[in-house]
């Protein structure tokens, strides 16, 4: 077995036969095209887009090809119905619940601050489970974009699916429960932090350490915005949001850093 069919999300999917086809993109496609040699080996098709980059990895060789064309007609734009059911049909190739794969392409732009944006914009619900965090880059099992933030069909697939990963990683369910928990400060697709500590009321939380995205996946980088707002963040504190903007304050209570009005609506989702 190669390690990364049992240490990737997207790759044991694949492999327990949750989905038909994985594609990985950037540096991640890079690390698995060196292995393609190997992936063959265990019985599965590896294909490469030379226009997108992207990297396909399915059992049927047949999946593998139509992706590769579905990716490039939503590339070449075009006839909007036609783009709109490539999109459908790529996301139900990855496995994604058929009322996301829906509600994703059925959106005018596909892009991360669009996409926040809806899905930041109506009022989060009170608590979410930890399972639907899907936040953190190919950590969790939702590494799609949920219709909404708690939508049912996700938290059915992601128990079925961190079931059978427990069975197969002993430990797999409470790794992940650590990394997926916690108040989460919204704010764009990378523009996010995990934080260590609780809600005190609908709109603040109080905290002793934060992770961010490159925490998770070294080289994953907020907006310019979202990373100045970092760099002034007490270690520990509170943070709030407030309409359009938030705030953190410092365990003695001053405020220390400001974000306003650059991107979707920050929220503070509680994954627990
Ligand atoms: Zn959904």
């Amino acid at each position: 077995m190669i390690a990364a069919f049992l240490h990737d999300i997207e790759l044991y999917g694949l492999w327990r036969g949750f989905r038909d086809l994985a594609k990985k993109e950037g540096p991640d496609a890079d690390r698995l095209a060196r292995e393609a040699d190997a992936i063959r080996e265990a019985g599965f098709e590896v294909l490469r887009n030379a226009r997108s980059g992207s990297l396909y990895v399915a059992r049927n060789a047949e999946v593998a090809r139509e992706a590769l064309s579905l990716e490039d007609r939503e590339l070449a734009g075009g006839d909007p119905e036609a783009r709109r059911r490539a999109i459908h049909r790529i996301g139900h190739l990855l496995g994604y619940p058929d009322c996301c794969a829906e509600a994703f392409a059925a959106l005018p732009r596909q892009d991360d601050a669009f996409v926040m944006d809806r899905l930041l914009a109506p009022e989060p619900p009170a608590s979410l489970p930890w399972l639907l965090d899907f936040l953190p880059p190919l950590v969790g099992p939702v590494i799609h974009y949920p219709c909404r933030l708690d939508c049912p069909e996700c938290l059915q697939r992601a128990t079925r699916l961190v079931d059978a990963w427990e069975t197969d990683v002993p430990g797999t369910r409470e790794r992940l429960r650590k990394d997926l928990s916690g108040p989460v400060l919204a704010a764009g697709r990378l523009d996010f932090l995990v934080l260590v500590g609780a809600m005190d009321g609908p709109e603040r939380a109080t905290y002793r350490g934060f992770r961010t995205a490159s925490d998770y996946l070294p080289g994953m980088h907020p907006t310019d915005a979202f990373a100045a707002f970092l760099a002034k963040l007490p270690p520990e504190g509170t943070i709030e949001v407030r309409g359009m903007g938030a705030l953190a304050r410092d365990a003695s209570g001053a405020v220390r850093a400001v974000m306003h009005g650059y991107g979707p609506r920050p929220r503070l989702l509680d994954y627990r």
